[in-house]
């Protein structure tokens, strides 16, 4: 059944389109990325929750037009390639962490939409490097305007309080890992941070794939 579903769809890279044999990135893409040096982010907010900020890729070029095709058609090769390269970023930086936590969003928009990209990508991240992936723990209970349609100020009101923890126990004195597609103010990956502090992680570290600074 496997090599029939090789067959029928070939394994691509989620950057270039190519063929390959390798995993889900291929060398070439992979090379390219590995020499990216991430930028240093301040975070902007008035008080920051996480003790880490890694964002990997400006949200631009390739990487813009693949992230969007992953959030409107949720294309898994993709979500695929992004964990990898996410995991591949771990391993290099030596991050160990006890989970990692998607930022959630809303039922009613993950109904609508199907999925959620951050889980997706999450997902292939707790895969390759082992590292337990918690869907259940942080959960957004209200329903809130979205990011991109409110200025700096609104977005950090926008976020407040609609976020909480359940299964508190799953994350007290632990490293947690909360990831997020996009990185723009910082006030919803800072909301996240915040919430699980308060819950008792006793490390957080905030990581997105791509920024866009505003
Ligand atoms: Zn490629």
């Amino acid at each position: 059944m496997k090599k029939l579903l090789e067959l029928l769809y070939p394994q691509v890279c989620g950057i270039c389109g190519k063929k390959i044999n390798e995993r889900y990135t291929c060398r070439k893409c992979l090379n390219i990325l590995e020499y990216y040096q991430e930028m240093k982010i301040a975070s902007g907010q008035s008080k920051t929750y996480f003790d880490e900020l890694l964002c990997l890729f400006p949200y631009k070029g390739i990487l813009k037009s693949r992230m969007l095709q992953l959030k409107f058609y949720g294309y898994q090769y993709i979500a695929k390639t992004f964990g990898e390269i996410l995991a591949h970023k771990m391993e290099q930086k030596n991050i160990k962490a006890d989970c990692i936590i998607p930022v959630p969003i809303s039922k009613s928009r993950k109904f609508e939409r199907g999925f959620n990209q951050s889980e997706c990508i999450a997902k292939y991240m707790s895969e390759l490097t082992g590292v337990p992936l918690y869907r259940k723990v942080l959960i957004k209970t209200k329903n809130n305007f979205q990011q991109s349609s409110l200025n700096l100020l609104e977005r950090a009101n926008n976020v407040k309080n609609v976020y909480s923890v359940q299964n508190i126990d799953e994350i007290k004195g632990k490293t947690v890992i909360v990831f997020d597609d996009i990185y723009t103010t910082g006030a919803t990956i800072n909301e996240c941070a915040k919430v699980l502090k308060h819950a008792g992680a006793s490390i957080v570290i905030a990581m997105t794939f791509l920024y866009s600074l505003k």
